[in-house]
C-alpha cells in the first residue's frame, strides 16, 4: 500500500510537514498488526496509516521516520481521572508535575477532577481560574470536570458549554471543605437540569447506610459502632471502616433516581468493592445508561499485603482483600461488562499529610521536624489518594503478566480500558483514544519487555510518594508523541522545550 493511499494526500509531502512512526506491531482497529503512521505536523493529526513497515526511503528526502520496531505502537493513554490541585493547593500538585508524570509514562490526554485545587470547578469563573493556572504548563492535554455540589445546578449548563468533559459529585464527605457532598435531593436537581445535556454525570459512589427506622427497641436505643475495630495504623482497622456496604448503599441510591433522566450518561468513578456488580449488571440490563470504571490500585494491589501504618495505600474506597480483586479482574473479561474503564485516580498531597512511619519511603523525618504525630502512620488522619499517574500502563502490564493472561489479547484490552472506552467517556473519541486516520497523533510507545524500579527518578508527579515505591514493573513508555510531536523519550528525557506542549480540551461536548 502506498504511504498516503488513506486520508488527505499531503501537500507534496515536503519533509518539515509530516513525521513518521513506523513498528512491526501496532494496536490498529482493535488487531495487532505492523504500521506506518503519517502525522501531519501542521495539524497534529493522523493522516495516513498502511498496514506494513515502510521504510524511510518512501519519504521524501529529510522526513522525520522512526521504525520502532519491535516496540508497540499504542494510542496515547487517556486517563479520565486525575487530580492536579492547581491553583490553590499547588504543593500537592501542579499541572507542570502532574502532566509531565503523565508524559513518562505514555499518557497523552489527562482529566482533571473538580475538587482538591482551590477554587473548585464548580462554576464558570472557577473553570476560568483553573484554565488560567494551566496555561503554558501541561506536557499533554489536558480536560476539565465540573463539580456537583449543593446549590449549584444553575452553574451546571453553563459549565457544559464553557467544555467540561462530564460532572463529579460526592455522596459522602469528599475530604476537603470547599467540596461538600450532595444529598439525593440535589441528585434529582441535577439530574432534572442535565437530563438532555451532552455529558455524563459521575458519582463518587459511597454512603453510609441510614440506620432502619424501625428494627425494635433494643436496636433503636442502642449507639452506632463508632469504634474504630483495632488499631488505627492497620489496614483492616481502615477497611473495617468502610465496608462494600457503603458503594451499595450509594449505586443503589443513584440507580433509584435515574429514571429522572433515561438518557443521561450516569458513571461510577472508582469502583472498589465487587458486590456493586451485579446491581450495575441489572441497571444496565433494564437499559438504564450507567457504566463504571475501576483504577489500577484495586486491580494490582490487595488488602493482606498493606503493612502497619503504610498509608501510601490509603485511598477511598479502600484496596480491598485479593479476592476482591480477583473479582474486578473476572468482571473485566465478561461480555459488556459494567468495568469500561481503568484509570488512576491520581490523588496526591504533601508527604506531612501521608503521616508515615519512618521506615516507610517517602516519610518525613519526625526528629527533624520535632513533631511523633508526622510519623504516625494512622490510616484515619492520613490524607486518602494515591499517586500512580504515568505508572498505570506499565501496572497493568505487570498485573497480566503475574496472571499468565495472552500478551496479544492484553495489548487490546488496554488499549479498550485506557484509551478507546476512557476518551468516549469523556466525549473525545472523535480525537483521542485511537490510532486512526483524522484522530490525533497521539502516540505511546511501548516496550514489554523492559522492566524498571519505581525510584523517585520514575515518579515525576510533585510528591514523590507511591506504594509502587520500590516495586519492579514490566513494560515501558518508550516514547510518547502528542500531536505528532515527540514529548518524551525515556533515553532521552525531556529534552529542552521553551514550553511543554500539551493543549486544554475545551471544545462542548456534542
Ligand atoms: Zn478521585
Amino acid at each position: 500500500m502506498a504511504p498516503h493511499a488513506t486520508g488527505t494526500p499531503e501537500p507534496n509531502g515536503t519533509s518539515q510537514e509530516i513525521t513518521v512512526l513506523a513498528s512491526s506491531r501496532a494496536v490498529i482497529n482493535n488487531r495487532l498488526t505492523p504500521a506506518t503512521i503519517t502525522i501531519s505536523t501542521t495539524t497534529g493529526k493522523i493522516t495516513s496509516i498502511s498496514e506494513s513497515v515502510l521504510p524511510a526511503s518512501q519519504f521524501p528526502p529529510g522526513t522525520p521516520y522512526t521504525d520502532y520496531s519491535p516496540a508497540v505502537l499504542l494510542p496515547g493513554i487517556v486517563d479520565a481521572h486525575v487530580h492536579l490541585n492547581e491553583p490553590g493547593r499547588t504543593e500537592w500538585e501542579g499541572f507542570y508535575t502532574g502532566t509531565q508524570a503523565a508524559a513518562f509514562g505514555g499518557v497523552t490526554t489527562v482529566v482533571d477532577m473538580p475538587l482538591n485545587a482551590i477554587p473548585p470547578t464548580t462554576t464558570v469563573a472557577n473553570l476560568k481560574e483553573k484554565i488560567a493556572a494551566a496555561q503554558g504548563k501541561c506536557w499533554v492535554d489536558v480536560g476539565f470536570y465540573g463539580g456537583i455540589i449543593p446549590g449549584n445546578a444553575a452553574d451546571l449548563k453553563p459549565l457544559v458549554k464553557a467544555g467540561v468533559r462530564g460532572f463529579k459529585g460526592f455522596m459522602i464527605d469528599s475530604g476537603v471543605d470547599e467540596f461538600p457532598a450532595v444529598s439525593s435531593q440535589d441528585i434529582t436537581k441535577v439530574f432534572e437540569e442535565l437530563a438532555d445535556e451532552p455529558t455524563t454525570v459521575m458519582f463518587h459512589a459511597e454512603m453510609i447506610p441510614p440506620v432502619t427506622a424501625s428494627v425494635g427497641d433494643d436496636v433503636q436505643a442502642s449507639q452506632p459502632p463508632l469504634e474504630p475495630s483495632g488499631p488505627l495504623d492497620a489496614y483492616q482497622t481502615f477497611l473495617d471502616s468502610r465496608p462494600s456496604s457503603f458503594e451499595t448503599c450509594a449505586i443503589l441510591e443513584i440507580l433509584s433516581l435515574a429514571h429522572l433522566a433515561p438518557n443521561l450518561p450516569l458513571h461510577i468513578v472508582h469502583l472498589s468493592a465487587v458486590e456493586a456488580i451485579p446491581m450495575l449488571r441489572d441497571a444496565r440490563a433494564k437499559g438504564v445508561k450507567v457504566t463504571a470504571e475501576t483504577c489500577f490500585h484495586y486491580l494490582s494491589l490487595a488488602a493482606e499485603s498493606i503493612k502497619k501504618g503504610d498509608t501510601r495505600h490509603k485511598c477511598c474506597p479502600p484496596i480491598r482483600d485479593q479476592a476482591n480483586q480477583n473479582g474486578l479482574w473476572d468482571e473485566m473479561y465478561e461480555a459488556d461488562s459494567v468495568i469500561k474503564t481503568v484509570v488512576s485516580d491520581h490523588s496526591p498531597c504533601t508527604p506531612e499529610l501521608k503521616l508515615l512511619p519512618s521506615h516507610v519511603p517517602g516519610s518525613l523525618d519526625s526528629k527533624a521536624s520535632g513533631s511523633a504525630e508526622l510519623n504516625s502512620g494512622d490510616f484515619f488522619s492520613a490524607w486518602g489518594g494515591i499517586s500512580s499517574v504515568g505508572l498505570g500502563l506499565s501496572i497493568l502490564w505487570t498485573e497480566t503478566c503475574r496472571r499468565q493472561l495472552d500478551e496479544n489479547q492484553t495489548l487490546l484490552d488496554i488499549v479498550r480500558w485506557c484509551c478507546e472506552n476512557t476518551a468516549l467517556q469523556v466525549g473525545l473519541e472523535d480525537s483521542k483514544g485511537a490510532l486512526k486516520v483524522g484522530m490525533d497523533g497521539d502516540v505511546a510507545v511501548f516496550d514489554p519487555e523492559a522492566e524498571f524500579e519505581v525510584e523517585p527518578s520514575a515518579m515525576l508527579f510533585r510528591n514523590k510518594c507511591s506504594p509502587y515505591q520500590g516495586k519492579v514493573l514490566k513494560g515501558i513508555a518508550k516514547a510518547t508523541w502528542l500531536r505528532g510531536r515527540l514529548v518524551h523519550a525515556r533515553d532521552a528525557g525531556f529534552g529542552e522545550k521553551a514550553a511543554p506542549e500539551g493543549g486544554l480540551l475545551l471544545e462542548p461536548r456534542r
